[in-house]
C-alpha cells in the first residue's frame, strides 16, 4: 500500500523565509502577519479528539499513547486494518485476546470506509515486516480501545481508483470522491497556493483584499451573464462575469492595489473545460504599465509555486500576437515543443483530411529528401529561388516534412496551428514525448488587436479583450481612421498552450472611453454611465490582470479536467449532479418575482436535449 507523504512537502512552503521588499505601512500588523506566515508545519491535531494524524506517525513516536480518527481503508484476515485520514495511512493491529473481545468485534465488523476512533500505543513492526513504500511503514498501532463513530453503507464505487469510475458517478457522490488521495492533494495544493499568493500580494506588496458584489448589473460586450430576478417587476440583477468595473472603480477610490480571490459567473453553456462559476485571482493597480503587471505576476507565480515542482524561471518570454499567430498558428501556443519533424507519409493523408473537413482548406506536404530535393506536388510550380527562400525562412533540414497552405492569413495560420497539435498527438501515440508533463512553459502574448470583427456581423467591431482596454500608445490615431488596425495594451499569460491569465492597461480618460463604447462598439453608454462619470473625477492611470485559478491549478496538478481541482463542480451541462441543480421552483415562489414559466412543448424540449 502506497500513500505518498505529500502533505508535509506541501506545507514546507510555509516555512520559506519572507524576503522583505516593501516597507510595511503598519509595523505591528505586518509583524504579526509575518509571524503567522512563518509558522512551520501546521498543528493538525489542535482542538480535536485525536492526538495525531494517521499519516504523521514514525519511529520517533515509538511508545507514545495516541488517539487516531480515520476511515477504514481495508482489513486483512481480521488481524489488522489500515486506517486513513487526509494525511496518510497507518496500520492498526486488531487485538486477539479475550479481554479485548469488544474492541476486536468493533474493528472486525465495521465495514470498509466506516469512520472509527482508536487509542493505543505506537510500536515497531516485527523485523522484516516493515513496508518501505508506506511513510508510516516502520510502525503500527497496538490498539487498546476502539469506537465506531459511524458505519459506512455499501459504497457506490471504490474510493481508491480515482480514474476508474465515470465522472457522473464521482460527481453524484462527490463527498466520497473527495476522500480520494487525488482530490485531497488537489484541493490542499490549491489552498496552499492561494495562501502563498495572499502572502505575496498583501504582506510583501501591500495589496488590499477587497470583496466586490456578485449581485450587479449587466456589462455590455463579453460573455453571457446569469440573471437573478428581483422583486421589482421586470428588473434583474446580473452575476458579474468578473469584478472588472468594481476593480477599476476601486482605483478611482484610491485603493491603489486591489486583489481578490473572486468568484465569476459566465452563462456560456457546455464547454469541456469551463465552469459556469469559476475563480479568478483578480488584480488591479494604479500608476502601473504593462511591464509592471508582468513582473508582479512572474513574482507571484514564482513565490506561490509548489515546492515539489521545478522552480519557475522568470522573466517569462514575450511574443506579440502577430508573431505567435504566424509562428504557432494560435494566440495560446504550447511552447514546450517546436514541432517541425518526424511525420510519416501515411500520416499526411489524415492531416489533409482534417484540414479539408475542419477548415475546408487544401494542405500541400513537402518532404525534404536527404539530397535536399523537394518531393512534393508543389515542386513543379515553384521557382528555384523561391524554393531556396522557403528553405531559409523555415530553417528546414534534411528529412524534414513541411506542410504548406495558402489562404486568408488568420485562417491559414489557425489551420496550421491546429495541425501542429494534431501532429503532436499523432507522434505522442507513437511514443515521441513532445509535451513533457513536468515542464511548465510560460509565455506572455502582447500587442493584441484592440478590436476584432464581430462573429455574427463581421462589419461591426467587438473588443478583443473588453471595452475598457487602452489602445497601444502608438496606435491611438488609428482609432479615428482605421480602428481595425489599432493594437491594444492587452496581455495574456499562456502556460503549456492554455490561457491562464489576461489583463490590460485601462482607459482612464472618460472621453476616449465614451468614444470607443458609443462610436466604435455601438454600445449603450447609459449602462456604463457610473463608470464614465467616475473616470471624470480624477481617475488615476491603472491596469490589471486576472489569473484563472482553476485552470492554473489544473495544470500544476496535471489533472485531466478543471473539475478535478474544484470541490463541487458543475457537470459538462452545468448541473450539480449531487443535489440535482438547477431545480424547478413552485409557481407561488415565483410570484414575488413577477415571473411565470412557460415550459417548451414536449417536442421542443426533446429537441433541446
Ligand atoms: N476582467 C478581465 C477578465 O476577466 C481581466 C482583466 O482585464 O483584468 O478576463
Amino acid at each position: 500500500m502506497y500513500f505518498p507523504s505529500w502533505l508535509s512537502q506541501l506545507y514546507r512552503g510555509l516555512s520559506r523565509p519572507i524576503r522583505r521588499t516593501t516597507q510595511p505601512i503598519w509595523g505591528s500588523l505586518y509583524r504579526s502577519l509575518l509571524q503567522s506566515s512563518q509558522r512551520r508545519i501546521p498543528e493538525f491535531s489542535s482542538f480535536v479528539v485525536r492526538t495525531n494524524t494517521c499519516g504523521e506517525l514514525r519511529s520517533s513516536h515509538l511508545g507514545q499513547e495516541v488517539t487516531l480518527c480515520g476511515w477504514i481503508q481495508y482489513r486483512r484476515q481480521n488481524t489488522f486494518l489500515v486506517l486513513r485520514d487526509f494525511d496518510g495511512l497507518v496500520q492498526v493491529i486488531i487485538p486477539q485476546d479475550e479481554s479485548a473481545a469488544s474492541v476486536k468485534k468493533i474493528l472486525c465488523e465495521a465495514p470498509v470506509e466506516s469512520v472509527v476512533q482508536v487509542s493505543g500505543t505506537v510500536i515497531s513492526r516485527p523485523a522484516g515486516q516493515e513496508n518501505p513504500k508506506m511513510p508510516t511503514g516502520e510502525i503500527e498501532i497496538k490498539v487498546k480501545t476502539a469506537e465506531l463513530l459511524n458505519a459506512c453503507k455499501k459504497l457506490p464505487f471504490e474510493i481508491k481508483n480515482f480514474v476508474k469510475k465515470t465522472e457522473a458517478l464521482r460527481l453524484q457522490y462527490r463527498y466520497l470522491d473527495l476522500r480520494s488521495f487525488q482530490m485531497q492533494y488537489n484541493l490542499r495544493l490549491r489552498s496552499q497556493m492561494v495562501m502563498k499568493m495572499r502572502e505575496y500580494l498583501c504582506n510583501l506588496h501591500g495589496f488590499v483584499d477587497i470583496e466586490t458584489p456578485t449581485l450587479f448589473k449587466r456589462t455590455p460586450g463579453g460573455a453571457k451573464e446569469f440573471l437573478v430576478p428581483s422583486r421589482e417587476p421586470g428588473k434583474f440583477y446580473s452575476l458579474p462575469q468578473s469584478p472588472q468595473q468594481f476593480k477599476q472603480l476601486l482605483m478611482v477610490g484610491g485603493l491603489d492595489r486591489y486583489f481578490q480571490v473572486a468568484r465569476c459567473y459566465r452563462d456560456e453553456g457546455s464547454r469541456p473545460d469551463r465552469q459556469p462559476e469559476f475563480t479568478q485571482i483578480d488584480i488591479e493597480m494604479s500608476f502601473v504599465d504593462q511591464t509592471g503587471i508582468q513582473s508582479l505576476i512572474e513574482g507571484l507565480l514564482q513565490y506561490s509555486w509548489p515546492n515539489d515542482k521545478d522552480p519557475v524561471v522568470v522573466p517569462f518570454p514575450t511574443m506579440t500576437f502577430a508573431e505567435v499567430l504566424a509562428t504557432y498558428g494560435t494566440d495560446k501556443p504550447d511552447t514546450r515543443f517546436g514541432m517541425k519533424k518526424y511525420l510519416k507519409r501515411k500520416d499526411i493523408e489524415s492531416i489533409r483530411n482534417f484540414a479539408a473537413d475542419h477548415f475546408n482548406q487544401e494542405i500541400l506536404p513537402v518532404f525534404l529528401n536527404a539530397n535536399r530535393n523537394w518531393n512534393s506536388p508543389v515542386a513543379n510550380f515553384i521557382m528555384e529561388s523561391q524554393r531556396l527562400e522557403l528553405i531559409r525562412l523555415m530553417e528546414t533540414q534534411e528529412e524534414d516534412v513541411v506542410l504548406l497552405t495558402a489562404g486568408e492569413h488568420n485562417k491559414a495560420c489557425s489551420l496550421l496551428g491546429k495541425l501542429r497539435l494534431e501532429c503532436a498527438d499523432l507522434l505522442e501515440t507513437r511514443g515521441v514525448v513532445l509535451r513533457d508533463p513536468t515542464l511548465f512553459s510560460f509565455l506572455w502574448v502582447v500587442d493584441f488587436p484592440l478590436f476584432l470583427p464581430k462573429e455574427e456581423n463581421p462589419r461591426e467591431l467587438e473588443s478583443a479583450h473588453h471595452p475598457f482596454t487602452a489602445p497601444h500608445p502608438s496606435d491611438i490615431h488609428l482609432l479615428y481612421t482605421e480602428p481595425k488596425k489599432a493594437r491594444s495594451q492587452h496581455y495574456d499569460l499562456v502556460l503549456n498552450g492554455n490561457e491562464i491569465g489576461g489583463g490590460s492597461i485601462r482607459i482612464h480618460n472618460a472621453e476616449l472611453q465614451r468614444y470607443i463604447l458609443a462610436t466604435l462598439l455601438k454600445e449603450d453608454v447609459k449602462m456604463l454611465s457610473h463608470l464614465l462619470q467616475a473616470l471624470d473625477y480624477g481617475a488615476p492611470p491603472h491596469g490589471g490582470i486576472a489569473l484563472g485559478l482553476d485552470r492554473l491549478i489544473c495544470l500544476v496538478t496535471g489533472s485531466p479536467s478543471i473539475r478535478d481541482v474544484i470541490a463541487f463542480p458543475k457537470s459538462f451541462r452545468g448541473h450539480d449532479l449531487m443535489s440535482n441543480t438547477p431545480d424547478s421552483v413552485p409557481p407561488e415562489e415565483l410570484k414575488p418575482y413577477h415571473i411565470r414559466v412557460s415550459k417548451p412543448t414536449d417536442s421542443k424540449a426533446e429537441r433541446a436535449h
